[in-house]
């Protein structure tokens, strides 16, 4: 096939199947990709459409696609969406009887069966009978960082993926993930043998959350920011995560003393409640969860709308992980942290006690300088993440409410000048030494104060310098290599504003004061959280169809979104079909769906045109 008939097939599925007019960035590239038979490597963030990635190759070649997934609650969701939408898709893991299992894997032989998803261990046990007989188009491999000692999710019985490329040579190998710093990036094709795959990769941004960050330290005073917050989110999902159980049950109680239906979710409950907690939830019928991080792996709900930390997490990975549970149907969402005191210390004596001590400490101090900065919020967790994110953001509660800017690119100029002529082999102490022109023994025994740049900065403090520099490794100049000793790294924002000739690039600090962190407590006091902007959509109209939304769904025992995501609930809302035609030309509504819905829905939309 060409370029152009695959293109042309694959856009068929997705409009017939799926109802989308259009790819997501990168899902066309990934498809064509692994359609020639080429691996890949795909880092998307929640959201951001990995599934398709497959499910569409599926769709159009002959044979079947086994995906393979650690979460067994995560696989039977992909399917009942599949289902949904008349996708023959079925899964097997250790969860069912072997007779269904058998059964199964019967249909996958008669060609029944596009997509499979297994878990690795099933995987691994059929690997040799299948890579015989069956005819497999492609193996994707979900939440792939689960591979990588570095990434935070680390399972033994994910290393053992390294074999499927032995296995099924000639079968192209898709890795997915949603985390992807520099080093579990490469650990990944490393570790599945497959060195010479294509990386796709878009921006990890997800706009459309909202972010905000207060100091708030006493319960009541959480208490009553987030009963102002719920104020805003009426009837929407949400979950409040907290650092210990007990503040789950406490949090939870507090709130349907006052009137919130909010249930409690941590890992000493027992396996019958937890799985009633995490089935209400997922069918709109609990809406306010409070949690420790044990919730939420396993959910792939579009819909859930705002996530509040109760508690700072301890670190900056796990943070964007769980607001990320927002949104991911693309609405507008929101997201608000508490940071303490109280936390930081509690969270120290954790990293203190953990394995790997210094690692913690130091990820748990990034978290602490990401609450307390001047920088806009959205920049700094990019930069984290290696991408490269030069302006500020607009939706969060430091661009809302921006401190005092001066142009400090001279200042930023000379360090990155710094870094470039120690050969970036130097940490942050002994850049700032060099800049103040310190004569500490080491620093000569270098040979630094033979350099231009020492001694540059002499005019500013050891505490100026230090927050400057901290700004710039938030803003995106640098950042810290920690397998290399954490040395200093420009990246290629930094080396364009060091080489700048043409004085566009504008590096604007904020002014260094020792209190920022006070006066910015105490200005929050005054001010509100930033909301999200309102769509302009009829909210009554769309509550009707939310209604209608939940009946179906559970007439037919699956999750609400499955049906259609809150997006399509809005279109919906906005373009009011009265008609079949009308109704299946909608963002989001496939053939099938269609048939099966458009009864109900139109219905609700007229009877609500016919008494307004
Ligand atoms: P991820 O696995 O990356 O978190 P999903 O595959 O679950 O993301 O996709 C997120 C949402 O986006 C789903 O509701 C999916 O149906 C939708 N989606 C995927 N691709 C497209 C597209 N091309 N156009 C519109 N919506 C899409
Ligand atoms: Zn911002």
């Amino acid at each position: 096939m060409t370029d152009q008939q695959i293109k042309l097939q694959a856009l068929q599925m997705l409009k017939t199947f799926f109802g989308y007019q259009r790819f997501y960035p990168q899902q066309w590239q990934v498809i064509n990709h692994v359609m020639h038979g080429h691996d890949a490597v795909v880092l998307m963030p929640t959201g951001g459409g990995k599934s398709m990635c497959y499910q569409i190759p599926a769709l159009i070649s002959q044979g079947c696609v086994i995906v393979v997934s650690p979460l067994l609650a995560l696989m039977k969701d992909q399917v009942d969406a599949l289902r949904a939408n008349d996708i023959p898709a079925a899964a097997v893991n250790s969860q069912q009887s072997d007779t269904d299992n058998r059964t199964i894997i019967e249909h996958v032989y008669n060609g029944r069966i596009k997509l499979l998803y297994i878990s690795p261990e099933k995987l691994l046990a059929e690997m040799e009978t299948w890579s015989q007989h069956l005819q497999v188009s492609l193996i994707a491999i979900d939440e792939a960082h689960c591979i990588s000692q570095w990434g935070h999710d680390f399972r033994p019985e994910y290393t053992r993926l390294g074999e499927v490329k032995q296995r099924f040579p000639q079968v192209p190998i898709m890795a997915l993930t949603a985390t992807a710093d520099r080093l579990t990036r490469e650990d990944i094709r490393h570790q599945l043998h497959i060195d010479d795959a294509t990386i796709f990769e878009t921006s990890f941004d997800r706009p459309n959350i909202t972010l905000n960050v207060v100091a708030e330290s006493t319960a009541r005073q959480k208490l009553s920011r987030i009963v102002r917050f719920l104020k805003r989110h009426q009837g929407q999902s949400g979950i409040i995560y907290c650092l210990s159980r007990k503040t789950t049950e406490t949090v939870a109680q507090q709130l349907c003393k006052l009137g919130y239906n909010a249930q409690p979710f941590h890992a000493m409950l027992p396996t019958q409640r937890k799985m009633t907690v995490q089935r209400d939830f997922v069918n709109d019928d609990l809406p306010i969860i409070c949690a420790t991080v044990a919730f939420g792996m396993g959910i792939n709900k579009s819909n859930v709308r705002w996530i509040i930390h109760y508690n700072m997490p301890q670190n900056i990975e796990r943070y964007y992980q769980e607001i990320g549970r927002a949104g991911r149907d693309g609405m507008p969402a929101e997201a608000l942290m508490f940071y303490s005191f109280n936390d930081v210390a509690t969270l120290t004596s954790f990293a203190q006690q953990s394995g790997q001590a210094r690692v913690n400490m130091e990820k748990l101090h990034r978290m602490q300088q990401f609450c307390e900065s001047t920088v806009c919020r959205r920049r700094i967790l990019l930069n984290y993440f290696d991408e490269t994110f030069d302006h500020d953001c607009h939706n969060c509660d430091v661009c809302s409410d921006p401190p005092e800017r001066f142009d400090g690119t001279m200042l930023a100029q000379m360090a990155l000048s710094a870094i470039k002529r120690v050969e970036q082999r130097e940490g942050m102490t002994m850049i700032v030494d060099i800049l103040k022109g310190s004569s500490k023994a080491e620093l000569t025994l270098a040979g630094y104060h033979r350099l231009k740049t020492y001694g540059v900065g002499r005019d500013l403090t050891f505490r100026q310098w230090n927050a400057y520099m901290l700004q710039m490794l938030q803003m995106g100049l640098f950042y810290i290599a920690y397998e290399e000793g954490s040395h200093l790294k420009l990246t290629e924002y930094g080396t364009r504003v060091l080489y700048d000739k043409t004085g566009q690039e504008r590096v604007m600090l904020s002014k260094y004061d020792p209190h920022a962190f006070e006066s910015r407590q105490a200005a929050q006091a005054r001010q509100k959280t930033i909301v999200p902007s309102a769509e302009l959509v009829d909210k009554q109209l769309f509550e009707e169809l939310r209604l209608t939304r939940t009946a179906l769904a559970r007439a037919q025992g699956i999750a609400p979104y499955l049906i259609f995501s809150d997006k399509v609930l809005t279109v919906m809302a906005q373009q009011r079909p009265t008609t079949f035609a009308e109704f299946a030309i909608l963002f989001g509504v496939g053939e099938t769906k269609a048939k099966r819905y458009w009864r109900p829905f139109t219905d609700t939309i007229r009877r609500y045109l016919n008494s307004n």
